[in-house]
């Protein structure tokens, strides 16, 4: 089996990185967090000190990294994959990035003979714990055939979109659609509790019909309890919609709702809660209205 150099072990990298080691994958580790990296190596994995000693060890990488500028740094820095993998070697990057920067890294790799897919994922902590994550693949045919025995170990789906940054662009695609949803599903709830309805019933009695979903499945139960602990950070989703505002300004595509979903994050992130999950648009939802979305039962 091809060893394989796993770099950024976060929340959603550190369970990955188990489903690996579980397949049988050999896996050699880096991440800036020594206690993440710990975890993993407890799990079976070998641990390196830097990115260089990943590269220089590994057959195949992967990434799965907060956004373009970390990317851009492992793979292009000093120390990086551009200065120490051998050519031939194949980078999944796993990270949500900006698609433009996704093909501007696979450029720059691709004069030292290093190929590049961008393979972001849908599904969040539960679905990166139980290897059933959708992901979205931007590359070539041949690549992607490489790479398929391995993604097959962590997602339910993998699904060959185009060429390099096409899988980017589907996750932004993906991300506005989210956020969207929850920022609905917010507004629906709220006017339900301000209304005196028990929100807890009309979960009940909507999950099945043509307004439930899986963001609703996933959310719903955390703001009728309150719970906001990430999951998918605002943050990260703010990252994520202000890359689909700038790739929607670059080729003229309407982007009315991104912007306002984009809004009440950029809001939360400015009450300090940069940290929280994403569900926490309802926070912006139940100050606006006096109420909190919780059951009466
Ligand atoms: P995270 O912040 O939990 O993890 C990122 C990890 O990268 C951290 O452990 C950090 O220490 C490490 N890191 C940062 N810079 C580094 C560097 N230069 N070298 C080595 N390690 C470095 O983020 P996450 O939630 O795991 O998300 C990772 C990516 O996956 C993001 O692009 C995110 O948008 C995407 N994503 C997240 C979710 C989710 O639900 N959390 C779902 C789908 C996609």
């Amino acid at each position: 089996m091809k060893k394989i150099g796993f770099i950024g072990l976060g929340i959603m990298g550190h369970p990955m990185a188990k489903n690996l080691l579980k397949k049988g994958y050999p896996l050699i580790v880096f991440d800036l967090s020594g206690e993440a990296v710990s975890d993993v190596v407890s799990n079976g994995a070998e641990a390196a000190a830097s990115v260089s000693e990943v590269v220089q060890a590994a057959d195949t990488l992967i990434t799965m990294l907060p956004n373009s500028p970390q990317v851009e740094d492992v793979a292009l820095g000093s120390g990086g994959i551009a200065d120490h993998a051998k050519p031939g070697t194949l980078l999944i990057d796993m990270s949500s990035i900006a698609p433009l920067a996704a093909q501007k890294i696979a450029a720059k790799l691709k004069e030292k003979g290093i190929r590049m897919m961008d393979a972001p994922v849908s599904g969040g902590e539960p679905k990166a714990i139980d290897g059933t994550l959708s992901i979205m693949c931007g590359g070539t045919a041949e690549d992607f055939a490489e790479a398929k025995p391995i993604l097959d170990c962590l997602g339910a789906s993998a699904v060959l979109v185009g060429g390099i940054g096409a899988g980017n662009i589907t996750k932004l695609a993906n991300q506005i659609i989210v956020a969207v949803n929850i920022a609905a599903v917010s507004e629906a709830f709220t006017l339900a509790t301000k209304a005196g309805v028990d929100p807890q019933l009309v979960f009940e009695a909507i999950k099945g019909g043509l307004a439930g979903s899986t963001v609703m499945n996933a959310k719903v139960p955390m703001m009728l309890s309150g719970n906001a602990k990430p999951g998918f950070k605002v943050d990260l989703h703010i990252k994520d919609l202000t890359n689909a505002m700038d790739t929607a300004e670059a080729i003229d595509a309407p982007s009315i709702l991104t912007q306002e979903a984009l809004k009440m994050l950029q809001h939360l992130h400015d009450n300090g809660e940069g940290q929280s999950d994403h569900s926490a648009i309802a926070h912006f939802y139940e100050k606006l209205a006096g109420i909190e979305i919780r059951s009466k039962g």
